[in-house]
């Protein structure tokens, strides 16, 4: 299981700062998630302003 980041992403960058695998990529045009690193602490999702980062089912 891991999170993903949805249309609700601004590109604040908050998430990116806290993920503590750095799973998250900020040079795509809405930040992602690479699905095989991350561990789905769920630091972004508890930091993001704007609830974009979800558990994918
Ligand atoms: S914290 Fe939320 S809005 Fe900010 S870059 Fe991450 S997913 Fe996007
Ligand atoms: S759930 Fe944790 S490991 Fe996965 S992308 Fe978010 S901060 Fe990184």
């Amino acid at each position: 299981m891991a999170y993903k980041i949805t249309e609700k992403c601004r590109n604040c960058g908050e998430c990116f700062k806290v993920c503590p695998v750095g799973a998250i990529n900020k040079e795509t045009q809405k930040h992602e998630i690479n699905s095989e690193l991350c561990i789905s602490c769920g630091s972004c999702a508890a930091v993001c302003p704007f609830g974009a980062p979800i558990e994918k089912e």
